[in-house]
């Protein structure tokens, strides 16, 4: 684990300047434009990344195509591509300090979380699929006598890879590891406010071994270079996570270009649910508290509705309110904070909004809805719930991804699956109850891409992660991933 010592003296680097990622080296933008990076923690300057346009992302899928068609990484012995990404796991635990660090100053993430969850995590992931894709067999179909029906795996050609701020390391190994273990070339579309881990991560990835050109990395804004890569002729796939307004365009310029195949992981409006008989109330409001209010609520699994049995209700409040103001906010990088900072003002005013509409609409507040620390300069918010939330409220509908947690309450089993699975989501949810028929019913009535019992998030690289409904399609993690980016060929032999 990462002492308080390494730490403060991480925080005090000088970070500057950082490129472009091309062909194996650091490049600025084509027009020389650069954006500024703010610190969510004091909000202050931290850095400046480049402001790559269209052209850059061409000048990275040109790279890219060049370094797939030369075959040195896509036409290699798996057990080559093994190696490297091996080394490259290897690289990121030796530079995980440096690396959790960088994160939090750029977006906020309390260390204590950040530090397992984007460069161990990312390692792990990197790992995984760096171990299972010389596991990988084609097949032999079961033809008559006379031809031999041979099956194929391919990689795809060139992927381009867009994530969100919240996770960038972890959710950008999640597609990043199992695309280039399968053989791929990629291009890497960053979040604009948090882009400095994965522009690292490149760097270590060409230490590694990975030959020029097969992982690029080009900042800018979403709507310009993520546009550029979701319309290039040249691409022939996106996997992307963020939000559902976004992934609608992605399928619009996937339409309009060369009908590149998307991959959506987007939002959710995760419902957790306490039955009278959850096994112990007391843990499962700690438990719920962590599950809503940890990374400031930017986590897209968050279970950000609570649906609790009404004869429990009052108690399960009561441990609730506990839990939550025992949640230390503060400095992301002091050890000791257990929620760290918004990731931008902007991030913060969009959830002070949210505040303002469930006020307006009626639901009551329990405890926090405001900005606090003001003093830092950063952007820090009160972990908030309010209750007698209803289904038309915003707040019962529509995603907040900030540390807004709605309550309501229900008397019976079918009440309880009728709201979890009221809303256009279908990510994620938990079910607390120590009766394990209610627990299988409900895992089994709930529509989502994971049903957690008897505790809230938590999984490992070992089990599949993505959403139903507009949560998307397509899932990260686990050997299934692995598909994704592999794509099926015939052979049909006449013997
Ligand atoms: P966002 O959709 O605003 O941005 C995501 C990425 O898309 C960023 O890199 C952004 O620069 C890029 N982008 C923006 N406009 C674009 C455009 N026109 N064309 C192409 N790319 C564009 O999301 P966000 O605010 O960064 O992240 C929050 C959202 O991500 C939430 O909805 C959250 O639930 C979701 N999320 C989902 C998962 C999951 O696994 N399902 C995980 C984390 C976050």
């Amino acid at each position: 684990m990462i002492t308080q010592t390494a730490i403060d003296t991480l925080r005090k680097t000088e970070i500057g300047a950082r490129g472009l990622f091309i062909d194996g080296a650091q490049t600025e933008a084509t027009s020389g434009a650069t954006l500024p990076v703010t610190s969510p923690i004091d909000g202050r300057p931290l850095a400046s990344i480049a402001d790559g346009t269209a052209a850059d992302i061409d000048r990275a899928v040109q790279s890219a195509r060049k370094a797939f068609e030369k075959g040195s990484w896509s036409r290699s012995a798996p057990a080559f591509r093994k190696k490297v990404l091996t080394r490259l796991a290897e690289l990121i635990e030796k530079h995980a300090d440096e690396l959790a660090v960088l994160g939090v100053r750029d977006n906020g993430t309390e260390i204590g979380m950040a530090y397992k969850a984007e460069p161990l995590s990312a390692a792990g992931t990197i790992r995984y699929y760096a171990e299972a894709i010389d596991k990988v067999y084609g097949e032999i179909a079961p033809t008559a006598d006379n031809v031999l029906g041979l099956i194929h795996k391919e990689p795809l050609g060139v992927v381009g890879v867009i994530v969100p701020w919240n996770f960038p390391l972890m959710i950008g190994a999640w597609k990043i590891a199992p695309a280039l273990a399968a053989g791929n070339c990629v291009v890497v579309k960053p979040p604009e406010i948090a882009s400095l881990t994965l522009l690292r991560l490149a760097e270590l990835a060409s230490e590694a071994g990975l030959p020029a050109g097969v992982l690029n990395v080009v900042t800018g804004r979403g709507a310009v270079t993520g546009e550029a890569l979701g319309l290039h002729m040249d691409v022939d796939a996106i996997a992307f996570t963020g939000s559902g307004p976004v992934g609608r365009r992605l399928l619009e310029y996937s339409a309009r270009s060369n009908l590149k195949r998307v991959f959506l992981e987007l939002g959710g409006k995760s419902p957790n649910i306490v039955f009278a008989d959850a096994p112990d109330l007391k843990q499962a409001a700690v438990v719920s508290a962590n599950g809503i209010f940890r990374n400031s609520g930017q986590v897209c699994v968050a279970g950000s509705r609570l649906l609790v049995q009404a004869s429990v209700y009052d108690r399960f409040m009561d441990e609730l309110l506990s839990a939550t103001t025992r949640l230390k906010v503060g400095d992301p990088l002091d050890l000791t904070s257990d929620v760290g900072a918004v990731s931008s003002a902007e991030q913060l005013d969009k959830n002070l909004g949210f505040v303002a509409r469930a006020t307006e609409e009626g639901a009551r507040l329990v405890t926090g809805g405001d900005r606090i620390l003001t003093e830092t300069g950063g952007s820090y918010m009160a972990p908030t719930i309010f209750e007698n939330v209803t289904q038309d409220m915003q707040l019962a509908r529509e995603e907040v991804f900030g540390p807004v947690l709605g309550v309501m309450r229900f008397e019976n089993e079918e009440e309880a699956v009728r709201l979890a699975n009221s809303t256009v989501y279908g990510l994620a949810s938990a079910v607390w109850t120590a009766n394990l028929s209610t627990a299988h019913r409900m895992v089994r009535a709930i529509n989502a891409g994971v049903v957690h019992v008897n505790t809230y998030g938590g999984a490992d690289i070992t089990v599949p992660l993505g959403g139903v409904k507009q949560s998307g399609f397509g899932r990260d993690k686990s050997l299934h991933a692995l598909e994704k980016y592999l794509d099926l060929k015939t052979a049909w032999i006449a013997l």
